[in-house]
């Protein structure tokens, strides 16, 4: 080939280097210019990681609505044990995703589905979210109850915490220390981030609702709260939970920091009791949504 006709081919290429770069920049800015925002209706679905459990599982947190009044619910703090309330908040995070237009526009909606996800991962042998069928039968009672480190974690928090506490008629490890688990740390600095309104736990399965307190009595708000979601779903209310001594309650330590929250019981180990706990969620939805 001829140097010239070399010339010509190179500068036939760098010409159409520069050609494509122009209608290159051209189209990016008309795509920023088209990409109007759209109005979005509730809710703006956030995926977040707010902590790690022992064995570095991610602890999530899904928020909906753009409200300034925040309702947190938390299943799982008892991990595999109970993983019907972890099965119940995924139901109710599929249930927001369709029917976004049942948060009222002041509320957001905050749900850590699993707290304690190396318990639930004993049971059903992944993370995230899963079915009954992967729930793994006969197991002895109480597995995936604790965490990796046989800690029962809704005995870490900071309310008349001990070293000990009960479980039944069982001795169990309550940490090395107010919080020594990071699965309680995650929720303490949830709470500290997030600000709730309200805090509702997801546990099984004493078919009741129990109220908190830490010392200083029930708050009021509690009370009125607890009996709204009770009187639609049909879950007694109970003051206290006085089967067995209960110390460093994730609960009461809320109630500690005059944030109100009450924990609901299912009725049984396996069922999630949607349509009780949805008119309980509704009745919550109503008492903020007039504010
Ligand atoms: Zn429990």
């Amino acid at each position: 080939m001829r140097a010239s006709s070399l010339k010509w081919i190179v500068g036939a290429i760098i010409i159409l280097i520069i050609i494509f770069a122009g209608i290159f920049v051209a189209l990016k800015k008309a795509s920023k210019q088209i990409s109007i925002p759209v109005e979005v209706t509730a809710p703006i679905f956030k995926q977040e990681v707010i902590g790690k459990s022992v064995q570095g599982r991610n602890i999530e947190a899904f928020s909906y609505g753009t409200g300034s009044t925040t309702l947190a619910f938390i299943g799982g703090i008892h991990g595999g044990y109970e993983w019907n309330s972890v099965l119940l908040a995924y139901k109710f995070m599929d249930y927001l995703m369709a029917n976004p237009n049942v948060i009222p526009k002041n509320l957001k909606i905050i749900v850590i589905p699993s707290a304690n996800p190396d318990g639930v991962y004993q049971v059903v042998g992944k993370g995230g979210q899963f079915t009954v069928a992967d729930v793994k039968d006969n197991l002895p009672v109480g597995t995936g109850r604790f965490n990796s480190n046989k800690v029962d974690l809704n005995r870490n928090f900071a309310c008349n915490w001990q070293a000990t506490s009960t479980w039944r008629n069982n001795i169990v490890s309550a940490g090395t220390a107010v919080f020594s688990e990071p699965e309680a740390q995650t929720i303490k600095n949830f709470v500290a981030k997030n600000n709730p309104t309200l805090v509702i736990f997801w546990h099984s399965q004493s078919n009741a609702i129990y109220a908190s307190a830490c010392n200083n009595g029930i708050l009021a708000e509690t009370s009125k709260l607890m009996k709204a979601y009770s009187v639609v779903s049909g879950y007694r209310t109970e003051e206290t939970f006085d089967s067995y001594a209960i110390t460093g309650d994730a609960s009461d330590w809320l109630a500690s920091q005059s944030v109100p929250s009450f924990t609901v019981e299912l009725q049984t180990h396996e069922s999630i009791e949607w349509d009780r706990n949805l008119a309980g969620i509704k009745a919550l939805f109503e008492y903020y949504g007039g504010k």
